[in-house]
């Protein structure tokens, strides 16, 4: 069929009518299905038998028809999910009969069950690499019928034949449409067409469109319409199905992407195929806006006509600026192939020539400077090039500063340098020479003048100038950038420069963007039709493309150290090394584990630049690498780091220091390394000062991973992999008052939870032998973010002493002001204990902890066996400790937990009237937890529905864990520089999350 027939005119009695006489089959129900050109119906027998009925197009051939019954019936013998045609009453297939004096021809099919592709939308990039399998797995099925003259036939659905509906551009009536698709037709004549007929032909499908496929559990389980078979290169079909998978995607050419790395997985392809498939699929669309702008003249009321001509459109419009070899090269990325099919050889060409020095100074001495998000100078990961570059050069005898390549630089986030809508060009693709203004600049091989551009404003990034080289018979070009304005002077395009030949000169701060003056430079496999404005910053998800595209300048400056960042082991990598070389049961964070480089405030950096806020990090209790702490640690290491046998001030100041904060009589310290180290010695002091060995925990709690505390941390002993409770110790229940028995609104709560460690205390002077200490957190970490009501730590503590027992509070996760109202929990519960334990926070992230004690238990532990930690204490942890406590004091950081603390935990209160899933907000100061429930009723736990939260938040950029026994608490304890504009993204990011989660 060329040209537009209207469909035959059957109604559903006709349809029921036709089947019964023409194949015997009785219909109870009839349903008119929407077709292009046929007449298509549903039947369903009285057995629940379920068949299609088409009656063809009158333009349609005979041939062309039973030319489709061949390949349906050779599909179908193949196993493949296709309609099987069934035969007429009479033996024949197709169904001769006349309506209205035409000769029609009917035509049934077993009906194939499943749902559309198109109504499952959610299925995402996995399906759409299915799909591309499935057509790669069809094709070769139908290669087997080798030539099959009746399909071989004009058609303007073919694609090899889209310039047939060319003259039918001027039924586009937006000009600006009409010449998109205009360009695009010319692009098709003259770079795709010629390629497209030298490709061998077969047998496809021809109109793999969201439609036709069929859908169920996830799977292709069906194929219809084979109304638009051609015989044709294969590369058409892949196409077609890309072009319509690209519709629906959020990314059209990612989704162009995964169809071909399907169909190239089961069906290879070679390289000139591939290098059409953005062309053709883009044709694909053009032809598909195009006819249906035609048919809507000529039939207003086909609803089937143009139901994807909108997104079409879009995608059409999106891919305008995109270049089509650089489209390919994503696909050729896609497919493990260089990007670049010319790369390789400008690479050889490059190294196999002897380029001349593109400045004198490359010669001398250099200075590299590192401004990806771990590099030495990006300590303001946020920041550009500091203007004192060229002093600090000169401090160290440089002539000349380096800026490296393949280098992610956050200082290019903004709108200087994406549009609101874009992705941020962060990644750094050529290398920086810093010069002073004015420093000739010659060619290093013999060129011609390929373009130049004065970038000025908005941006004003100065003169730009693209040179092209010819080196053996490879082509490629150097981009040169931030030149004096000078330098554009006479310049011609064509103009030659021999190698060696000065050209340019750097340009001043102004033609800089406001940097220090350097010449951006840059090599270029493909100037992909730009005029001096090439991307010289680009996505950082993109890398392997542009690397490709623009090679390591150091290929040409051959300078010995590395001005480029060396690739990095892939993350998959690193995590399988990681769970070879350090034990598997070390858990990641999150489904897409991070690679962090860098922290600053509340704030993590991945390698790529990405920003996370942190809010689990309880240990950078004063803000990720704090300066005052960073500069103590590194004076102290620079002057010495010994033991504690020799006197040094540091470790007597931080005593003192540390004791001014705990109330009498805690006044005796003993330094450690870790939390678990200072719980262990606290249970040693215990035993030794009560001449008892039993202890008491709570259940849920965590102490530590030696062994002694494994047995006092029902979270790991009664966790996978634990042993159960040793006989020494006895668990009184957490004093939950949300899921535990007694409840908040209950004013005798906190004594009720009190009793219980009381009998706790009671059972462990019964076994025979004696308590030593009932040891708890005063607010409840790994058991849930859990604040237990008021009056229990005082009870419970009264508990323990009258049983003969101490009390430890470990403090480890919550001590230094993170509870807002107090500097120690303890103290928000009105009590104090005999012996507290501090870690994580003490230090901020340097290892780091202490016990502190009573001066009666430090004599009772005397007992003449010393205690000695080589590390514990010494002047190093000391002068760290000591400048956290200064923070903590000077920024009001204590005070800053109860504001931003308060603020956050209001705004999670709201959350919680929004959506069902909150069951609890609970905590105070930066110490909160929210727990999920699926019913507030049976408190239901949502441990996958947490997961699902936190999994999402870090996809926003927001650092959440989950804990508690039912691992349905989302656990709230960032460092105390957050701030109340970080709380406001937490709260809103959440919003967000809980909101998508509900619709889910
Ligand atoms: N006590 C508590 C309450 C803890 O949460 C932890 C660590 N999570 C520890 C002690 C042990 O500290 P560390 O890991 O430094 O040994």
């Amino acid at each position: 069929m060329d040209g537009f027939v209207e469909a035959p005119r059957i109604d559903v009695e006709g349809a029921r009518t036709l089947a019964e006489s023409q194949f015997g089959f009785r219909a109870e129900s009839v349903v008119s299905l929407p077709s292009y050109c046929d007449s298509a119906f549903k039947l369903v027998g009285d057995a629940g038998e379920t068949r299609a009925l088409k009656i063809a197009n009158p333009s349609w051939r005979d041939d062309r028809l039973l030319a489709e019954i061949a390949v349906l019936n050779h599909l179908c013998a193949a196993g493949a999910p296709a309609p099987k045609p069934l035969a007429a009453n009479d033996g024949s297939e197709l169904a001769v009969f006349e309506k209205d004096g035409r000769r029609l021809r009917a035509r049934m099919f077993t009906w194939l069950d499943g749902a559309l592709w198109a109504d499952e939308p959610g299925l995402g990039n996995a399906f759409r690499e299915k799909a591309g399998r499935f057509f790669g797995r069809l094709d070769a099925s139908l290669q087997e019928l080798g030539y099959v003259e009746a399909l071989d036939r004009p058609y303007e659905w073919d694609l090899q034949q889209a310039l047939r509906v060319r003259d039918r551009v001027n039924s586009v009536d937006d000009a600006g449409r009409r010449a998109l698709v205009e360009g695009l037709f010319d692009r098709f004549e003259a770079a795709v067409a010629p390629v497209l007929s030298a490709l061998p032909r077969q047998v496809i499908h021809g109109d793999g469109n969201e439609y036709n496929l069929l859908v169920r559990d996830g799977e292709v389980c069906g194929l219809l319409d084979f109304g638009d078979l051609a015989f044709a290169p294969k590369v058409c079909e892949l196409a077609i199905v890309a072009a319509y998978a690209a519709l629906s995607a959020p990314d059209p050419l990612a989704a162009v992407a995964d169809i071909l790395r399907g169909y190239h997985e089961v069906n290879a392809l070679e390289e000139r195929e591939a290098a059409l498939v953005f062309d053709l699929a883009r044709t694909r669309l053009t032809v598909s806006v195009v006819m249906a702008a035609w048919q809507s003249r000529k039939a207003p009321d086909n609803d089937y006509i143009g139901v994807t001509t909108g997104p079409a459109w879009r995608v059409l419009e999106r891919w305008n600026g995109l270049h089509p070899t650089l489209a390919t090269a994503h696909l050729r990325a896609a497919l493990g192939w260089e990007p670049h099919p010319r790369a390789a050889s400008v690479r050889a060409a490059i190294a196999r020539a002897k380029p001349a020095p593109l400045a004198a100074e490359l010669t001398g001495p250099r200075l590299v400077f590192e401004m990806d998000p771990g590099g030495a100078e990006a300590a303001d990961p946020d920041g550009g090039f500091s203007g004192d570059l060229f002093a600090r050069m000169a401090q160290r005898g440089a002539r000349i500063g380096l800026g490296r390549y393949n280098e992610p630089r956050r200082c290019y986030v903004g709108p200087n340098f994406q549009k609101p809508d874009e992705s941020p060009r962060t990644l750094h693709i050529g290398v920086d020479l810093f010069l002073p203004p004015g420093t000739p600049l010659c060619a290093p091989f013999d060129a011609v003048v390929h373009s130049f551009a004065d970038n000025a404003a908005p941006y004003d990034y100065g003169p730009t100038i693209l040179l092209r080289h010819q080196l053996e018979d490879v082509v490629f070009y150097s981009l040169h950038g931030h030149l004096s304005r000078d330098s554009l002077e006479g310049l011609t395009v064509g103009q030659a420069v021999a190698k060696g030949q000065p050209f340019a000169r750097v340009g001043s701060t102004e033609v800089n963007g406001g940097w220090p003056p350097h010449l951006h430079f840059q090599l270029i496999v493909d100037a992909l039709d730009r005029q001096g404005d090439f991307p010289g910053v680009v996505v950082v998800g993109e890398r392997d493309v542009w690397l490709s595209l623009c090679p390591d300048p150091n290929l040409v400056l051959r300078l010995d150290e590395p001005v480029s960042i060396p690739r990095g082991r892939p993350a998959v990598e690193l995590a399988r090394l990681r769970r070879a070389h350090l034990g598997p049961m070390l858990s990641l964070s999150y489904q897409q584990p991070l690679k962090i480089v860098r922290g600053k405030g509340a704030r993590l950096y991945d390698e790529d630049g990405g920003s996370y806020l942190d809010m689990v990090n309880n240990v950078c209790h004063v803000g990720h690498c704090h300066p005052r702490v960073v500069a103590a640690a590194q004076r102290q290491i620079a002057a010495l780091n010994t033991n504690t046998r020799y006197l040094h001030d540091h470790l007597v100041v931080y005593a003192l220091r540390l004791t001014d904060l705990l109330p009498e009589p805690l006044r005796v310290c003993f330094f450690t390394c870790t939390g678990s180290e200072a719980n262990d010695l606290a249970l040693r002091m215990a035993r030794a000062h009560t001449g008892g060995g039993d202890m008491v925990c709570l259940e849920g709690a965590y102490h530590g991973h030696t062994h002694q505390l494994i047995g006092v941390s029902p979270y790991k002993h009664d966790g996978p992999g634990g042993q159960g409770r040793p006989g020494h110790v006895h668990a009184a229940p957490m004093p939950d008052s949300y899921r535990g028995p007694y409840k908040r609104a209950d004013p005798e709560c906190g004594r009720k939870y009190a009793d219980h460690v009381a009998e706790a205390c009671a059972a462990a002077n019964r076994s025979g032998r004696r308590l030593a200490a009932l040891i708890c957190e005063p607010m409840l970490g790994c058991g849930g973010q859990i604040e237990p009501p008021p009056g229990f730590l005082r009870q419970a503590f009264a508990h323990a002493r009258a049983a003969g027992g101490v009390c430890v509070a470990d403090e480890v996760q919550i001590g230094f002001g993170r509870v807002g109202s107090h500097m120690w929990a303890f103290e928000a519960q009105g009590a104090v204990p005999d012996i507290v334990t501090l870690g994580k926070p003490i230090g901020n992230g340097h290892p780091l902890a202490a016990v502190v004690t009573t001066p009666e238990i430090a004599a009772s532990f005397d007992n003449g066996m010393e205690y000695f930690n080589t590390f514990g204490g010494n002047p190093v942890s000391c002068a760290v400790g000591l400048a956290a406590l200064d923070v903590i004091r000077d920024e009001g950081l204590q005070e800053r937990a109860l504001r931003v603390g308060g603020f956050l935990k209001q705004g999670l209160e709201a959350l919680a009237r929004d959506h069902a899933l909150i069951g609890d907000v609970r905590g105070s100061g930066l110490f909160l937890g929210v727990e999920l429930v699926r019913d507030r009723q049976t408190l239901e736990p949502a441990d996958r529905e947490a997961d699902r939260v936190v999994n999402r938040m870090r996809e926003r950029g927001v650092l959440l864990s989950t804990d508690g026994p039912l691992r349905n608490v989302i656990k709230i304890k960032p460092p105390l520089v957050f701030s109340q504009a970080d709380a406001q993204e937490a709260l809103a990011k959440l919003d967000d999350t809980f909101r998508e989660l509900g619709k889910a």
